[in-house]
């Protein structure tokens, strides 16, 4: 699953990118208003964590922007000013929850994935293939019953697979929700995630 983190403060940024990737989600950060629009017209990110505080305009006008667009992917807003006015306004304006500054990561990432399991989010809560199950939570896998521990990328593959049961998984829309926008992937990366696999099964 695939997030947008906007944030300008570049020690904050990189925490967030940090917590988020451990938590099992691929990251793009930005850091300003106009990066932050470029982006979610452009990918379909399952959620996305926004400043309020930007260098070159206020993270609302991102999100009022986004939701113009129609887009309803869920948005979680960081906000320094500690001021019900904000918060008010944030959700007036199409946020779906708010973390006050200073915040816990582990906080952080328990509100996204919260957004994600409501209804219509991206995370299902289990998917299961034959033998197979994924909890997309819990990212554990099991076979046959018997847990499997999968490396991130590998895991990615499998869910996205599993969620597109039966339909042919262009490498192109794997490696789209695998790797950040910085990320040049190897061009055989996926052959050979996949290939591993295949030849231990
Ligand atoms: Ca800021």
């Amino acid at each position: 699953m695939r997030l947008l983190v906007v944030e300008d403060e570049a020690r904050l940024s990189d925490l967030l990118k940090r917590a988020l990737e451990d938590a099992g989600f691929t990251v793009d950060t930005v850091a300003t208003a106009a990066d932050a629009e470029s982006a979610l017209a452009l990918l379909p990110y399952d959620a996305a964590v926004l400043d309020l505080g930007l260098p070159d305009a206020d993270g609302l006008s991102v999100l009022q922007a986004t939701r113009r667009g129609g887009s309803a992917v869920p948005i979680l807003v960081l906000t320094a000013r500690d001021a019900v006015d904000d918060r008010v306004r944030g959700l007036d304006s199409g946020a779906d929850d708010y973390l006050v500054k200073p915040f816990a990561m582990t906080e952080l990432v328990a509100r996204i994935k919260a957004l994600l399991r409501r209804p219509g989010g991206a995370l299902g809560l289990t998917l299961e293939a034959a033998n197979l199950r994924l909890d997309t939570v819990g990212r554990e896998v099991q076979v046959a019953g018997t847990p499997l521990a999968l490396p991130r990328h590998e895991l990615a593959i499998l869910e996205l697979m599993m969620r597109r049961l039966g339909r042919v998984v262009p490498k192109a829309v794997l490696e789209e929700k695998l790797y950040g926008l910085d990320a040049e992937p190897e061009s055989n990366t996926i052959p050979v995630h996949v290939q591993d696999r295949c030849s231990a099964a």
